[in-house]
């Protein structure tokens, strides 16, 4: 028998945006656990925002389990938070969210390194060299000197962990990077960026750098870019089938629920979606073909393809909660009906009930 290391990790109760918590938890197994074999465990609710102190237990359920490449006999466990009677928890944003494996997802995260207050590189006072040498930039005036290291390390931990990451780039801003994760359906793809997230953090730690994660650290004032978390999905049926209809259908349905979508996007998101620094704004729903100032990017190849393959949702931002949107992003899918859908199947309840009232064209395409 083996002592493993479980770090049972959790999102807290914190509003808008909840914390990265996690304990470890030793247990013994042959080989390493299957996810069937962890047990439930709890914690102290009234110290996480999630239980009052004459009552505090929370309970942990394991969801998804990676290996932990920085621990001897480490297991990463992303867990939901349970009330004691094993219901889910109000802050629990996983349990209820549409799931379906056949819907990829790719997140890309942009975040800042940040170091006593200020982004890494930055003078005590004062601004670096202006944007324009950042983005995708080499040579220590752009990276200096400490933040590749723990990008390639951050990239290698994921990688062990068996997380699906799929790239990096150091961003418009000093200071400023990103890595992408892809994933197969809201759930699996979600738990891959909060544990890649994790990873990030607790890499940090000794290097004595902080991740800011919001999407506008600068503020307004200054022509430094915000953060996103870009979303790319694609469905089966837009990967395989695709078409014109439906993908003007389904930017109907976008269009239609925008509120509900920008509600889950991430907090203080109408500091970040102005139309200026590659985004549309808050109030304004377009899309357009390799656009990067509309609220969704139809990469050339969709076009190209006959409308078939994944669409680029912009307005997510870097502190969102990857379980929110992706649930969201589905359910407006499953909105609109797939085209042919007939009348007799509609009134069965196999297709949506609102096609009628859908405006069909939303919005010009802007090609550039
Ligand atoms: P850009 O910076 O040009 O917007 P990135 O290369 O950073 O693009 O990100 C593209 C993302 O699209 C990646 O996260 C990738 O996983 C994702 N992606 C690619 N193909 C699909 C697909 N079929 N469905 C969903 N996501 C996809
Ligand atoms: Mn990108
Ligand atoms: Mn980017
Ligand atoms: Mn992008």
């Amino acid at each position: 028998m083996t002592k493993f290391k479980l770090e049972y990790i959790w999102l807290d109760g914190y509003e808008p945006v909840p914390n990265l918590r996690g304990k470890t938890k030793i247990e013994e197994f042959a080989r390493f656990p299957e996810l069937e074999e962890l047990p439930l465990w709890g914690f102290d609710g009234s110290s996480t925002r999630q239980a009052e102190g004459s009552n505090s237990d929370c309970v942990l359920k394991p969801v998804a389990l990676f290996p932990d490449p920085a621990r001897t006999n480490g297991v990463l466990v992303m867990c939901e938070v349970l009330l004691p009677d094993g219901t889910p928890h109000p802050s629990n944003s996983r349990a209820d969210i549409p799931d379906d494996p056949d819907t990829w997802f790719g997140f890309e995260q942009e975040y800042f390194f940040y170091v006593d207050g200020l982004p890494l590189g930055f003078p005590p006072a004062g601004f670096p060299a202006p944007q324009g040498e950042y983005y995708t930039g080499v040579g220590h005036k752009n990276v200096g000197s400490l933040a590749r290291e723990i990008v390639e390390a951050h990239l290698d931990l994921c990688l062990e962990a068996g997380i699906n990451h799929e790239g990096i780039n150091a961003e418009v801003a000093k200071g400023q990077w990103e890595f992408q994760i892809f994933g197969r359906g809201s759930k699996r793809a979600a738990d891959e960026m909060w544990i890649a997230r994790y990873l990030l953090l607790r890499l940090c730690e000794r290097y004595g750098v902080d991740v800011n994660w919001h999407c506008k650290p600068l503020g307004v004032e200054v022509d430094w870019n915000g953060s996103g978390m870009h979303t790319n999905f694609s469905t089966k049926y837009m990967r395989e089938v695709g078409g014109e209809e439906d993908f003007l259908a389904l930017m109907g349905a976008f269009e239609e629920h925008m509120a509900e979508h920008i509600a889950v996007y991430g907090p203080d998101n109408h500091l970040r979606l102005t139309g200026l620094h590659e985004t549309q704004s808050i109030d304004t729903f377009s899309w357009g073909v390799a656009d990067r100032g509309a609220s969704i990017r139809v990469p050339h190849s969709f076009v190209n393809n006959d409308y078939k393959g994944y669409l680029e949702d912009r307005r997510p931002n870097s502190q969102g909660d990857p379980y929110r949107i992706a649930g969201r992003i589905i359910e407006s899918i499953e909105a609109v009906p797939l085209p042919g859908t007939s009348l007799a199947e509609l009134a069965s309840g196999n297709g949506s009930p609102h096609r009628e009232k859908r405006p069909l064209l939303v919005s010009e395409p802007v090609v550039g």
